[in-house]
């Protein structure tokens, strides 16, 4: 029976998954299985085909009474009339179909009616004539709208009738409905819950930071409003916040405040074209003196001894005798102080100031202490590096403290300073020994001219007083020649302590003794970087 059903299922046109779908009881039969069983309406497969009116098992009356009995308002008979009609030895078949073609219920054609718009005029119809054409499985020839109720009670399904198996939930019409609480007016689809809709009419505010009035979607609490107006508050650098008045306020005006930012590079400009002026000014000042002694013999030297008396004289004097640290218990008189005017040594310098300096502009009057040979070479050749690197590198060394030049190590007897002007132009400030880390190339590299170790920076690895290291000979001008008497032990303290009662000598650290300018022909003393 299972593969009869099937097969007349097939010859419906339908499929093994709808078979497969249908409840236990199957709506197909065999005849004799369907004995005291009945339905609305039966649909009789004969089944029987053939060109000799063979009619099998269909010569049972008793069959054909069961099949025909079964409907109660209705039935239809498939089957193939001639070869049913046409055997000679059975009659039962041939008298049933001579009284149906008698009440014009014979025929070639099946009517099918849409159930859902059987009343309408016209009603929707299809006549099946071929049985190869196949039976409509589906309303598929009603063009009328489904109609039927969706499931919210109120509206009908827009759907045509003929659409493939459509669900009647969700109602998508549109409809008016008034938000709760606000009671805006909206729309909605008819399936969507009012509570789950966010009224977007938009209402008046008044922010709260600025006053400014503005308007918001209705839904919005008022915590999740962002004004749009320009901030009205101040910035702790006293400009106006760059933000909306909704966002936060910049917390570090350096990085966000726009105006700070363009004032900060202006001034950065600014300093940048100053420093080139003075970078220029200093590299002209060089130039011009170097063209002013080029006439000069390159061999000329000579020595200028100053009058004790000159304001020259003196300011050398207290450069001298105030550069003096008590540690190193040591107290000079000056002697004399003598000019040096040496065209070679100068035209170096000037050239190296005027064409190689990285900064052209910080030369500053520093000490050196050496034994009297070393004064006459440096005095005639210039300075020169030594062989063994010091403690920042074999370089030239220099203080600004007289009492540490002024060591015997250094002096070795001379009881001689020499007073230079050195091109210190950017200064790499060091605190431990940086041994022979450094020459003038690789200083250069970093962009340095000098060395600075910096006092109390002993604990580090540094130095006690300040020093400074350069590394070409020609960044040093030995310009003046200091002859003094040391005075030392007792009679030095005592010399100190009479500066200490004139106020004059601070007790500890360095007095910076103002040079003036015709004595310096460079800017005044600075203090180191
Ligand atoms: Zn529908
Ligand atoms: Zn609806
Ligand atoms: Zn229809
Ligand atoms: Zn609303
Ligand atoms: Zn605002
Ligand atoms: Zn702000
Ligand atoms: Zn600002």
């Amino acid at each position: 029976m299972e593969q009869i059903g099937r097969a007349v299922w097939g010859r419906l046109g339908l499929g093994e998954a709808d078979w497969t779908n249908l409840p236990d009881r199957k709506p197909i039969s065999q005849v004799d299985l369907y004995q005291g069983d009945e339905n609305d309406v039966i649909i009789v497969s004969l089944v029987r085909s053939n060109r000799g009116s063979r009619l099998g098992f269909l010569k049972d009356l008793s069959r054909r009474c069961v099949a025909q009995s079964r409907a109660r308002r209705g039935m239809y008979i498939l089957g193939n009339a001639d070869c049913l009609a046409g055997c000679q030895e059975h009659q039962l078949w041939r008298r049933l179909i001579q009284s149906m073609t008698e009440v014009g219920c014979l025929g070639p054609r099946l009517a099918l009616v849409c159930p859902r718009h059987r009343d309408a005029t016209p009603a929707p119809r299809r006549e099946v004539t071929d049985a190869n054409e196949g039976f409509p499985t589906s309303l598929d020839f009603c063009d009328r709208l489904c109609d039927a109720f969706m499931d919210c009670g109120q509206h009908k399904c827009q759907k045509l009738c003929r659409s493939p198996r459509h669900s009647h939930k969700n109602c998508e019409v549109m409809v008016d409905f008034l938000y709760n609480g606000c009671s805006h007016p909206g729309q909605r689809k008819c399936n969507e819950d009012p509570a789950d809709l966010l009224c977007q009419a938009r209402v008046s505010v008044s922010c709260p930071k600025c006053q400014q009035s503005d308007t918001k979607p209705c839904h919005q609490p008022m915590s999740d409003y962002s004004c749009p107006q320009p901030c009205p508050k101040r910035l702790s650098c006293g400009h106006a916040c760059p933000e909306k008045c909704g966002d936060p306020c910049p917390a570090n005006p350096a990085k966000d405040c726009r105006t700070c930012i363009e004032a900060e590079r202006l001034r950065k400009e600014a300093l940048k074209r100053q420093d080139e002026e003075m970078q220029n000014l200093a590299r002209r000042e060089a130039k011009d003196e170097y063209e002013r002694i080029k006439p000069d013999k390159e061999e000329e030297m000579s020595l200028i001894k100053l009058d004790p008396g000159s304001s020259e004289f003196l300011d050398i004097q207290d450069r001298v005798t105030k550069y003096v640290q008590m540690t190193h218990g040591w107290f000079p008189k000056v002697r004399s102080v003598e000019r040096l005017r040496n065209v070679k040594l100068r035209m170096r310098f000037l050239s190296y100031r005027q064409n190689t300096a990285k900064d052209a502009t910080r030369v500053e009057l520093k000490f050196h202490g050496t034994s009297a040979d070393g004064v006459k070479g440096i005095t005639k050749e210039g300075f020169r590096l030594p062989q063994n690197p010091g403690m920042f590198g074999a370089g030239i060394y220099f203080a600004s403290d007289a009492s540490k030049s002024a060591q015997e190590l250094y002096t070795q007897g001379s009881h001689t300073l020499l007073l230079c002007e050195v091109l210190l132009g950017r200064s790499l400030r060091v605190t431990e020994a940086t041994n022979s880390k450094y020459n003038w190339k690789s200083l250069r590299q970093e962009n340095y001219d000098s060395i600075f170790a910096p006092r109390d920076t002993k604990n580090s690895g540094g130095v006690l007083f300040d020093e400074f290291v350069v590394f070409n000979p020609d960044q040093a001008y030995p310009k003046y020649i200091i002859k003094y008497e040391s005075v030392s032990g007792a009679a030095a303290l005592n010399e100190i302590s009479k500066l200490s009662m004139g106020q004059t000598q601070p007790k500890t650290g360095n007095t910076v003794v103002k040079i003036p300018a015709s004595v310096v022909a460079t800017k005044p003393e600075t203090s180191p970087e």
